[in-house]
């Protein structure tokens, strides 16, 4: 089968592409390969019941398949150039923010209409904070939540479906370069295209690895960012998530001097594990509906780590990290912050006495036989900062979920374009290492295809 463009993977990147070119050149021939379900048929089997722990399914549902690893997410389209990504170093900062306000327009017009945008900027939080060492970044942020985002990938996925060959459960093994093009391979057969956008994610790091030593395209180290989730009373950051909703905190240590921020701020929300490669993690997201709603906020304190000489696999440290939690925990521990302070291990029994309900059914554990001090350390110092804008982040019964790792791929070397060394081979989104976020991705999925659109009418 030959086609105009291929597109390898179905998460924003790949749907934002897809729309794009199928609206603005709806002749154009296109195919989407996914290695995951169709959206309808992504179901993780944690049920809180029968299956209350991951038991680690081929194709992870949460990860993979129609609307990628945003599906079941929070839905937070952050507008900003401040975090989710350095898009803007490669095509301008404008650009960047003129392309995510443009994925929010859509997202509006496929089911988003009606949901909040929030801005941090001219708010009296960002004066609290500073007077307690803590910066409040430049950010505005859509809030779909978890069950609106899935509408609008469902409303998206309708006008695609007609317009384009959709492959799931159908993951590529190689791309080869031809004389004209490109040439893709997986069990279903081969198939050509004049264009390819590869738009892996997160859970394709590895065979993007090894994609870009068979193509011999360059590929720097990138960070990794390692910690915990803190869940606690809604209350407690209720003042700050009721403007905000989301607030992206940073601190400097002072014993160290490294940074930690907050990360994926959830009101009201649920603590999920997540499966990376077989890697089980933490993570957390929020619905929308009131109904559906908890008692606790949660949100990830990270710090990040990037080696370079000689030891370069930052993404090998988090790993290792995270097995030990596994190893441990049989998955993901849990422990109260009074607990950690004492350097005493969480019990079942502490748990549940506790003034909070975990919405996770995780392992009490005991968090500094895993997380490195120096890390630990800088969490432990930041909890204590943010108690100072919203006391009770400090209570000992404040909950620590670990471990928490973001995973960022290797940066793959592409051009202002997105291009790589190869004509009409574009890396996007997460997977290209220079995203990190459902808006940052959507929207370097739109910046190709554009491109390929203007070399189409030329
Ligand atoms: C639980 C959770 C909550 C999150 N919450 C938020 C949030 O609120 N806000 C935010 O900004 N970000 C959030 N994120 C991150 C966000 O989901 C990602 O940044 C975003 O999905 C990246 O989009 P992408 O298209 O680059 O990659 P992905 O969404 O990862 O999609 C890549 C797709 O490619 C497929 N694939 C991989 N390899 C192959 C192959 N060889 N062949 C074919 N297909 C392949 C995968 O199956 C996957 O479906 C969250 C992530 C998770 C896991």
């Amino acid at each position: 089968m030959q086609y105009d463009v291929i597109i390898i993977g179905a998460g924003p990147g790949g749907i934002f592409s897809a729309y794009e070119l199928i609206t603005k050149s709806p002749d154009l021939r296109v195919a989407v390969f996914e290695a995951g379900h169709a959206l309808n048929k992504r179901h993780c089997p944690i049920d809180g019941d029968k299956v209350k722990a991951c038991i680690g399914c081929k194709s992870c549902s949460i990860m993979s398949g129609f609307g990628g690893a945003g599906a079941f997410s929070d839905g937070k389209y952050n507008i900003t150039n401040d975090f989710g990504g350095t898009l803007f170093e490669y095509i301008g900062k404008r650009q960047a923010l003129d392309l995510m306000r443009y994925v929010d327009e859509i997202n509006m017009r496929y089911g988003g209409a009606g949901t909040k945008l929030y801005s941090t900027v001219g708010t009296k939080f960002k004066k609290e904070c500073i007077q307690h060492d803590l910066n409040l970044l430049k950010a505005s942020v859509r809030h779909l939540g978890t069950d609106i985002n899935y509408v609008v990938l469902e409303n998206l996925y309708t006008v695609l479906q007609d317009k384009i060959d959709f492959f799931f459960d159908t993951p590529v093994e190689t791309v080869s370069k031809q004389e004209n093009g490109y040439e893709i391979c997986c069990k279903a057969g081969t198939y050509t295209c004049e264009r390819c956008i590869i738009s892996v994610g997160r859970s394709g790091s590895k065979w993007m690895e090894r994609v870009c030593r068979e193509l011999d395209i360059r590929t720097n180290s990138n960070r990794v960012d390692i910690g915990v989730r803190v869940e606690l009373p809604a209350e407690v950051f209720a003042h700050l998530t009721d403007e905000l909703y989301e607030s992206k905190i940073v601190y400097r240590t002072e014993k160290y001097g490294d940074k930690v921020r907050t990360f994926c701020m959830n009101p009201k929300g649920a603590v999920v594990s997540e499966n990376t490669n077989g890697i089980i993690t933490v993570n957390g997201h929020s619905y929308e509906d009131p109904a559906r709603q908890t008692e606790n906020t949660n949100f990830a304190l990270l710090v990040a780590k990037h080696f370079s000489e000689p030891f370069k696999d930052s993404n090998g440290y988090g790993e290792s990290i995270a097995r030990l939690s596994n190893m441990l925990g049989g998955g993901v521990i849990v422990q109260r912050f009074g607990d950690l302070i004492r350097g005493k291990r969480s019990t079942q029994s502490r748990i549940d006495e506790a003034f909070i309900t975990p919405t996770l059914k995780a392992t009490p554990g005991d968090l500094s036989l895993v997380l490195p001090k120096r890390i630990l350390d800088g969490i432990i110092e930041m909890i204590y900062a943010l108690d100072k804008v919203a006391p009770g982040t400090a209570n000992e019964d404040t909950l620590l979920y670990g471990v928490e790792v973001k995973f960022y791929n290797m940066e793959v070397d592409v051009d202002a374009h997105l291009e790589s060394c190869h004509k009409g081979l574009y890396v996007i989104g997460d997977g290209s290492g220079i995203t990190h976020s459902l808006s940052h991705a959507s929207a370097s999925g739109v910046h190709v295809a554009r491109d390929i659109l203007k070399h189409l009418a030329s």
